[in-house]
């Protein structure tokens, strides 16, 4: 309940862009997350940034529900991996302050969309606040990431690009060697988006990380989406640190 418990917990200035929020957000498709969950998302995080730009919130809390689906498919296996292998143990690779959003050659870029730095401007605000709530009664690890406690850490919707994409060669290594190969479009997808430099909203996320995270994982997914994908036997292919040892689960 960490991620309904910080929702909660967020203050809640403005309400008058909620329901536009909800009629923009609410009806894609989200195969990882309940209905409930979604609608409380948009409503808290609407409520909370309600008197910010329009389409940068509506962007921001579209990253926060896309790094949920993604926390849901790094709980249904990578992280299992990290805790038993872990070439580096025990920060792993969060042993940097990846959680920024842009980095020196981030910025260098000439192509830097105002709305990408908007972006990172708001998620790191975002993030202050988060790991702030996170951190109450849970002691922090020195010397690696400051968000980094001893047991995880302490985002779970507004990690980095960078943290929930990244996994190290072992860490691929051992699932393509466990799924027989079946895991190699999924990791393909998080290599692209992590390796990305961002300049545009579009390269904060790559949905094809979710597409081929309900294709390996498919018994994680919602109910009414394993209904559809039940009703679509030949479904094609567009229909469909972050790994820290001993990370606390998903919700
Ligand atoms: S991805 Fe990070 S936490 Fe996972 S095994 Fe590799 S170094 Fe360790
Ligand atoms: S996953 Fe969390 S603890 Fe690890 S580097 Fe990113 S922000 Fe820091």
């Amino acid at each position: 309940m960490q991620i309904e418990s910080w929702l909660g917990a967020l203050a809640q200035p403005d309400h008058s862009a909620i329901d536009g929020d909800l009629e923009s957000l609410a009806d894609r498709d989200y195969p990882f997350l309940s209905d409930s969950s979604v609608n409380n998302q948009i409503e808290r995080l609407s409520g909370h940034l309600g008197s910010r730009h329009s389409n940068v919130r509506r962007l921001v809390i579209a990253y926060s529900l896309y790094i949920r689906q993604v926390d849901v498919i790094l709980q249904s296996g990578p992280r299992a991996f990290c805790g038993a292998g872990c070439p580096t143990p025990p920060a792993g690779c969060c042993n940097h302050e990846h959680y920024v959003i842009m980095n020196i050659t981030d910025l260098m870029s000439s192509q830097n969309s105002p709305a990408a730095l908007h972006m990172a401007h708001m998620i790191g605000l975002l993030q202050k606040d988060e790991s702030a709530h996170h951190r109450k009664g849970r002691t922090m690890r020195p010397g690696y990431c400051r968000l980094l406690a001893e047991d995880g850490c302490t985002l779970r919707l507004f990690k980095s690009p960078r943290c929930v994409h990244y996994m190290c060669e072992k860490l691929q290594r051992d699932m393509i060697n466990q799924s027989n190969g079946a895991a190699q479009p999924l990791l393909s997808a998080m290599k692209h988006v992590e390796s990305t430099t961002i300049s545009s909203p579009a390269d904060f996320l790559n949905n094809n990380v979710i597409h081929e995270g309900a294709r390996l994982y498919a018994d994680r997914l919602e109910p009414k989406a394993q209904n559809r994908k039940n009703a679509r036997p030949h479904a094609g292919p567009g229909q469909g640190g972050n790994h820290q040892v001993g990370e606390v689960s998903n919700e």
